[in-house]
């Protein structure tokens, strides 16, 4: 489809270029025939400075001859240029125009590449929790001897995967609209920090883990509070999920006057190299959580972040070994 669009848009360039260029060959044609009939054909040309009158009449058609052929050897000169330099500009402006057209179009290829990619992906994450409904659904309605007890586990397992599914499609919308403005304002960091502990402190205690955010300074922050929060929340959510019992996440925050940096520090399983490499991408789970059971994430938590931190023009970072755990740092101009 691009080969064809790129095929197009190159001639389109080239007419545009070769009408430009037609333009101007018939008015320098125009010119130079013009100042060629002034030149050879006006009033008194002899050539010798004499009138022509009193030359013989042998002689005037001798040189009238003479002139109409230097003139249409001329004209015949200026036409031959004209066609050579317009051949050479369809030639070479054929090669640059094939060029102009696929760097328009290498941009709009390239999205158009990513958003395929995200739609298979997105396709593909939606078919699972769909599958599973299905296959529970039919098995169930083909069991006779269902009894409610039965039909009410199904129920509330196929509560569990439309839940799945409201994730994926709110994480989906979230990533699809994230060039819209952000809504900024003078933010403090401890206040979000707070609002991360209280909606994460049930998972952290059911998975005794301890969240400590003394070494949160607080400054004020001009950013969106609703988007820098929820980063934070994702970040500390991970390091929940890949912690074992009994290990701490500390949340640790502050300024160097231009960026507020918040470190999310964990205990955890840690982050392999050849992970790290991908984390932030869509879809992209690590090896260590795709088949686990509790973490049902869809790999968008980390990109979402990404994209949040990118529009504030800051920065994400991680370092993490495998065993020891992983430190996330976010910086956010103040
Ligand atoms: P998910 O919804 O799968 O958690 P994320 O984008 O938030 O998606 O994370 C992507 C992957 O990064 C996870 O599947 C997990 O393998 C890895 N990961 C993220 N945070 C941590 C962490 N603190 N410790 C270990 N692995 C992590």
């Amino acid at each position: 489809m691009f080969h064809k669009t790129t095929t197009k848009l190159t001639v389109v360039y080239l007419a545009v270029l070769m009408a430009i260029s037609l333009f101007f060959t018939a008015n320098i044609y125009q010119l130079s025939v013009g100042e060629l009939d002034r030149g050879l054909r006006g009033p008194n040309r002899g050539g010798m400075g004499i009138e022509e009158d009193y030359l013989s009449p042998l002689i005037q058609r001798q040189l009238r001859s003479q002139r109409e052929r230097v003139y249409d050897e001329a004209r015949q000169h200026i036409i031959n240029r004209l066609a050579f330099v317009n051949l050479i500009i369809l030639v070479g402006g054929g090669f640059l125009c094939y060029y102009l057209a696929l760097r328009t179009l290498k941009p709009i290829e390239e999205s158009h590449a990513a958003l395929e990619r995200f739609t298979a992906d997105a396709s593909h994450e939606l078919r699972t929790p769909l599958s599973v409904m299905k296959s529970e659904n039919e098995i169930a309605l083909m069991d006779t001897k269902l009894t409610t007890a039965e039909a009410k586990e199904i129920l509330s397992s196929n509560i569990e995967e439309v839940d799945k599914m409201t994730g994926l499609v709110q994480g989906l919308l979230q990533l699809a609209r994230m060039d819209d403005e952000l809504q900024k304002e003078p933010t403090s960091s401890k206040s979000m920090v707070e609002e991360v502990l209280k909606s994460l402190s049930t998972v952290a205690e059911q998975k005794k883990i301890k969240l400590d955010i003394t070494g949160v300074k607080d400054s004020e922050i001009n950013c969106d509070k609703m988007l820098v929060t929820q980063v934070l929340s994702i970040i500390t959510k991970n390091a929940i999920n890949y912690s074992t019992a009994e290990s701490t996440v500390k949340i640790k925050g502050s300024s160097d006057g231009r960026n507020y940096q918040f470190q999310i520090i964990d205990e955890g399983i840690g982050i392999s190299e050849a992970d790290q490499l991908h984390i932030f991408d869509r879809f992209y789970r690590g090896d260590s959580s795709r088949n686990k059971e509790e973490n049902d994430g869809y790999g968008l938590g980390l990109a979402i972040a990404k994209n949040i931190v990118d529009l504030h023009g800051g920065k994400i970072e991680l370092k993490s070994k495998p065993g020891k755990g992983s430190v996330f740092t976010v910086s956010v101009p103040t």
